[in-house]
């Protein structure tokens, strides 16, 4: 198939994937004197942060998505491919995709991150994940679907575990979805489900590691754990889900909590792209680069945000999987890129870290800003609204999701519980395993590429 892109006297920039990062350089490299193409297996950009409310009803699938080519009418140097990226060629500078090849000058992996599940199918298999709009809108309607089920068992057991939600992992993700069933449980389910008995559902947080929030100051872990205590989350620290079959979530050979709805938010990898050279990529799947975002053995590749693994010395292991590196890649690539267009020599990259936050429901939330500031309660809620409000693309979706969330503040509702794509396990297993075939066939067909064509990759 021909992507048929035009011929241009200008290097062509591909970027691969329209996240956080893809999106600010494609912005950024508006008045640049290349070709930019962009290439995203979906036409819209998903802001990731607010993806738990899609799941949980408080928000409107659309009002976190926006069309890319929207976002781009009227930058003359911008073409976009919806289009699945299989491998990249570096030896050819060539990108292989769904719809066909692409020659590049240069090319930027941004494609983020995946979820990681540690190699445990049964897991892999059976759980509910959360990195994409249609796991949010699969998670709304499981859980109502079950609620529905729950009204018509009469085996005490069966109802229990239809009711029970456990929510693996405990960083902001983790955190903000128990919050947000906990308010549904406090607010919307009683009203709807006035037959269930809603003292037994039970909303279990697990997590691994010995206390909430990991990455976030001792201050921030024990006001979120203390506000899950007051939300009535049973937060199990130090717990490890390891098996989870058959409606049992296992946390050892044989204890296990019974539940038909566990959501795995406990890790995740990054998204590499076949064709690297092995040693590019890191274990848990991120692409080792410099300082000015250059892939390890390679000239003209660059990766940012999730995928790249770029170190520093306060930062050992890499940066944060966030948004805001992931901008500032962006911003930093696009003006290297620049400079490497005039034959300077690029600059390394500095991270300016502006703090985390994390919401855990209504009026609670907790913020650190550097220099050890710490603050949480009514104020943090109200100025982790402002910062996803103002980072949502595009002026419609601001609005909308101002009013959902002002419509939820004063009437203690969520409308949006609709079960609009009945979704069943099986679907969940066709789903991530088509994804995880994808990947391996993609592997596997990298792998067995003749030797020296790898060697040649290597340059
Ligand atoms: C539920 C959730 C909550 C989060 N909350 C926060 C938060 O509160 N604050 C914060 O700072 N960060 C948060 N994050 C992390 C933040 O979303 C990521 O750090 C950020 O999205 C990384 O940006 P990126 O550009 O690297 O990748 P992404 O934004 O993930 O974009 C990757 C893009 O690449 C595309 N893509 C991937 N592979 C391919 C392929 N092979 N072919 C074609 N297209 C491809 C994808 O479709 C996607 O559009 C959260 C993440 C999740 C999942």
């Amino acid at each position: 198939m021909d992507t048929n892109l035009p011929v241009s006297d200008k290097p062509r920039v591909v970027i691969v994937g329209c996240g956080f990062g893809g999106l600010r350089l494609a912005q950024a490299l508006r008045k640049a004197p290349v070709q930019v193409v962009v290439v995203d297996r979906n036409n819209y950009h998903n802001f990731q942060p607010l993806l738990y409310q899609v799941a949980t009803g408080a928000l409107e699938a659309d009002s976190i998505a926006y069309p890319i080519r929207k976002i781009f009418a009227g930058q003359q140097n911008f073409f976009y491919r919806m289009a699945d990226v299989q491998r990249v060629d570096p030896a050819a500078n060539t990108l292989i995709t769904s719809v066909g090849d692409i020659r590049y000058d240069y090319l930027v992996l941004a494609t983020g991150s995946l979820t990681n599940f540690f190699g445990m199918e049964s897991i892999e298999r059976n759980a509910m994940q959360i990195k994409s709009i249609p796991n949010a809108l699969n998670l709304r309607s499981f859980i109502f679907q079950n609620f529905e089920k729950a009204l018509l068992t009469s085996d005490p057991a069966e109802r229990q575990a239809l009711l029970n939600i456990v929510v693996v992992g405990g960083g902001p993700t983790g955190v903000e979805i128990s919050g947000s069933l906990a308010e549904m449980r406090k607010h919307v389910l009683p009203k709807d489900y006035p037959e269930l008995d809603l003292r037994r559902m039970q909303i279990f947080l697990v997590e691994a590691g010995p206390a909430l929030l990991g990455p976030m100051s001792p201050a921030s872990q024990a006001d979120a754990k203390r506000y899950m205590d007051e939300l009535g989350v049973l937060v199990h620290l130090n717990t490890s889900i390891k098996r989870y079959e058959d409606g049992k979530a296992y946390y050892s050979d044989t204890e296990f909590i019974p539940t038909e709805n566990l959501v795995w938010a406990a890790g995740v990898n990054g998204a590499e792209v076949p064709g690297l050279p092995a040693e590019a990529v890191t274990r848990n799947k991120r692409i080792t680069v410099n300082g000015w975002n250059l892939v390890q053995g390679q000239h003209n590749i660059f990766a940012i945000g999730d995928v790249a693994n770029m170190t520093t010395a306060d930062m050992p292991k890499g940066l944060p999987m966030l948004a805001p590196v992931a901008q500032q890649h962006a911003d930093h690539l696009a003006a290297n890129l620049q400079r490497m267009l005039r034959l300077e020599k690029p600059l390394d990259f500095v991270y300016n870290n502006k703090g985390s936050m994390a919401i855990v429901s209504r009026n609670k939330a907790v913020v650190d800003l550097p220099r050890d500031i710490h603050f949480r309660g009514f104020f943090g809620w109200l100025t982790w609204l402002f910062v996803h409000l103002m980072t949502l693309v595009g002026f419609r979706n601001k609005v909308v999701a101002l009013v959902d969330w002002a419509f939820s503040y004063f009437s203690s509702d969520q409308a949006l519980r609709l079960i609009i794509r009945p979704f069943s396990r099986k679907d969940v297993r066709d789903d991530q395993g088509k994804k995880t075939a994808e990947h391996r066939t993609a592997t596997a067909e990298y792998n067995a590429t003749p030797p020296a064509i790898q060697e040649t990759a290597g340059r």
